[in-house]
């Protein structure tokens, strides 16, 4: 199972280029969409979801034109959207058997097996009874995954999962979509490089509506290993230091900055070699587009 896109493009009335001739496969297992706001990740998965069209370029899921025949891709696949609403005072077991119908599961006990089934497979069937207003974030994010999953999809979405879930809400989160990431296709946009680091065998990282980079983690690691130096300076010094270096991303620790440049020689200078990571990575694309980002 395979999802071709083909020179993808998609302009809004207001001129923004939020999708820029971007091809991708992808190919089954998870698969990470990094970028950071405003790169158009949403856009894409929307038009993937079938929900808005592009101005030119094709989708194909398995041979299916998602474009075109959006009825079959729908019957394919599971959506968690970046801003999904919930109804407050509905119970999470009524509100899945609800959606369990609206999907085309008409026999009652058939449902009624698939409901606690997804529940207890998100951990929530304890709190099925919970109106769905009283539930945590990570409770809602893995209610939102549950809801993706009635209809068993081969083509899973899931937009911006983790933003705003605690650490161990997030880990949770994880284990829930490595489990399913084997039999299917699952695409999880995110700016946050830990989420693709920690799930994804395969990823593309895109900024301004360009797609800059596809393939897996380790092979943009090959790109910047041995490239990566780092430093620690003064605030005041970084704009000199952006303009002598290419400065891929800084952080503040203990109020001194931490620099990464990237370079293909020793810079001197006092910098020293760093291991590169998955950061790098998308910061050593990203900044080529984007001003250095403080992290
Ligand atoms: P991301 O999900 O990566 O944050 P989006 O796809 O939401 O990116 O947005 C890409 C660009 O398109 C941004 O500049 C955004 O402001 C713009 N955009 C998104 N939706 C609309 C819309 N409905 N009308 C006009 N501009 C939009």
């Amino acid at each position: 199972m395979e999802l071709i896109i083909q020179n993808l493009s998609k302009t809004y009335s207001n001129g923004v280029k939020a999708l820029n001739d971007i091809s991708l496969t992808i190919p089954q297992g998870m698969f990470g969409l990094l970028g950071p706001n405003g790169a158009g990740k949403s856009t894409l998965m929307r038009t993937i979801a079938t929900l808005q069209d592009a101005d030119e370029g094709s989708i194909s899921l398995d041979g299916i034109d998602v474009l075109q025949d959006k009825q079959s891709v729908r019957e394919r696949l599971g959506y968690l959207p970046q801003d999904f609403g919930l109804y407050p005072r509905i119970n999470a077991e009524t509100m899945l058997d609800h959606i369990a119908q609206m999907k085309g599961i008409g026999n009652k006990s058939e449902r009624k097996e698939l409901v606690a089934s997804l529940l207890n497979r998100v951990n929530l069937y304890k709190d099925r009874k919970k109106g769905l207003g009283t539930y945590s974030g990570g409770m809602r994010q893995r209610f939102g995954i549950a809801q993706a999953l009635v209809g068993n999809p081969s083509l899973i979405i899931v937009d911006e999962p983790t933003a705003g879930l605690d650490p161990s809400e997030r880990n949770r989160f994880y284990n829930l979509l490595s489990e399913i990431g084997e039999n299917t296709i699952v695409i999880l946009s995110t700016h946050i490089v830990e989420d693709v680091n920690t799930l994804c065998s395969n990823m593309a990282i895109i900024c301004m509506g360009e797609l800059l980079m596809q393939g897996k983690p380790k092979d943009g690691l090959a790109m910047v290993q041995g490239k990566i130096y780092k430093k620690s300076i003064d605030k005041s010094e970084l704009d000199q230091y952006r303009q002598d270096y290419h400065v891929i991303s800084t952080k503040l620790i203990e109020g001194k900055l931490s620099l990464r440049v990237e370079s293909e020689a020793a810079p001197g200078n006092g910098f020293e070699p760093s291991q590169a990571d998955l950061e790098d990575v998308y910061f050593s694309f990203i900044s080529k587009k984007v001003d250095p980002i403080t992290i």
